[in-house]
């Protein structure tokens, strides 16, 4: 056999993993007239996956002498041999048709892979390699995957959609696999029902009992019948009289959402800066930034005098457009591009701030805020958005040994 020199041959061994596999058969390759182009290798619960790419250069019968050794040998070994021939630019895969397709669900199952791979299959997308990423039971998987030219990626995260709709408790991040994708640098979070589990007004209204009546308000702006800063305005006039005792009260006993102390931890100790951006009041967001050291915190602020709200909220609203636009403000002051900045909100005004970071992810979200974000996380625990950048829990755990 002689092989056109442009054709390269892709070698693909697999079986039983031991010590010596990798260095008696690159041993083979290594003599004159043989490329290595390319080497991939992995093992998985014990079994060798190892993949070579070789482009034969030199005398004619060359490659035959070299193949047959190689065959040898790995009978020797115990492991089986592949090769297949191909065109010279057949297994070339360019950086900007790779995706990386997060999985997560309580309660993932073969019925959760299957669905999803059979979309990918029917879109010609190629899947390069699978990995657990959290440690107990089988939470997350991330899939790299690689794709031609033409693949509509809209198409496709459509498709992904439906499956997601089917599997309640199954989320599917897609995203450009890139240095980006993990390497962020700022997270910025709303807070109620994000980072907390409850919306502070509707615990300060309860505690001036006015919980009826703010809670209509809410529901009005929520229908769209009044807008955001007006809601608030009318909100707050509610709440006037509570005592500063009253918010030390109510922000003692606010429940953070579970894993956001590890979410903040393991993101500062990567060097993140983590910033609150909330529609929410002052008191509560700077209670929050000394509890768990958040680098900044915007808010509304709500005016106390003589240790009394005055039902009156003191300077500029922060809004869905403001809390865009402290999110650009952020990112500028800290020299982070727009790509490395993960919002995280679940309201409708989080909608524009979600679109504008590199990784906006809908939270828990409200089904219109779920739609406009570029990802949604269904799960119970704030840090599984960690999981998105590839970050594994063997990665938490040892950040958080530091
Ligand atoms: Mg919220």
């Amino acid at each position: 056999m002689v092989l056109d020199p442009r054709k390269k041959v892709i070698l693909t061994i697999t079986g039983r993993d031991a010590p010596g596999i990798t260095s008696s058969l690159t041993a083979i390759l290594n003599r004159d007239g043989v490329l290595l182009l390319d080497l991939e290798q992995s093992v998985t619960h014990g079994l060798l996956s190892l993949s070579m790419v070789i482009q034969f250069v030199g005398e004619e019968g060359d490659d035959k002498a070299v193949l047959k050794d190689l065959l040898f040998k790995a009978k020797e070994l115990g492991v089986a041999l592949d090769f297949t021939v191909v065109d010279g630019d057949e297994m070339l895969r360019s950086s900007n048709h790779q995706f990386a397709i997060t999985l997560m669900s309580d309660d993932l199952q073969a019925k959760h892979v299957a669905a999803i791979s059979a979309v990918l299959a029917r879109r010609g997308v190629n899947i390069d390699s699978i990995r657990k990423l959290n440690e107990r039971g089988l939470f997350c998987l991330e899939m790299l995957t690689y794709t031609s030219a033409n693949m509509d990626l809209g198409a496709l995260k459509d498709e992904l959609l439906k499956v997601s709709t089917r599997y309640p408790t199954l989320d599917i991040a897609v995203q450009r696999e890139s240095l980006y994708r993990r390497a962020k640098r700022l997270v910025v979070m709303d807070m109620d029902s994000t980072l907390i589990q409850v919306e502070v007004i509707d615990e300060l209204a309860k505690r001036a009992g006015v919980g009826d009546q703010v809670a209509a308000i809410t529901e009005r702006a929520m229908q769209g019948e009044i807008g955001f800063d007006e809601s608030l305005y009318e909100r707050v006039a509610l709440l006037k009289g509570l005592t500063e005792a009253d918010l030390k009260h109510v922000a003692e006993a606010i429940p953070l959402t579970p894993g956001a102390d590890i979410l903040i931890k393991t993101t500062k100790r990567l060097g993140y800066k983590v910033a609150l951006i909330s529609g929410g009041f002052s008191y509560f967001g700077d209670y929050l930034k000394e509890k768990l050291g958040l680098h900044y915190v915007y808010t509304n602020q709500l005016e106390i005098i003589d240790g009394k709200l005055t039902g009156r909220v003191v300077g500029p609203i922060v809004n869905a457009e403001r809390k865009a636009e402290l999110l650009e403000q952020i990112a500028r002051l800290e020299e982070v591009p727009l790509e490395s900045v993960i919002a995280v909100g679940d309201g409708a005004n989080d909608i524009p701030m979600l679109k504008k970071a590199g990784l906006g992810i809908a939270f828990n979200a409200k089904l219109k805020t779920r739609r406009a974000a570029p990802a949604a996380v269904n799960q119970r625990t704030l840090h599984s958005i960690l999981y998105l950048l590839g970050i594994t829990d063997k990665d938490i755990d040892e950040v958080g040994r530091l």
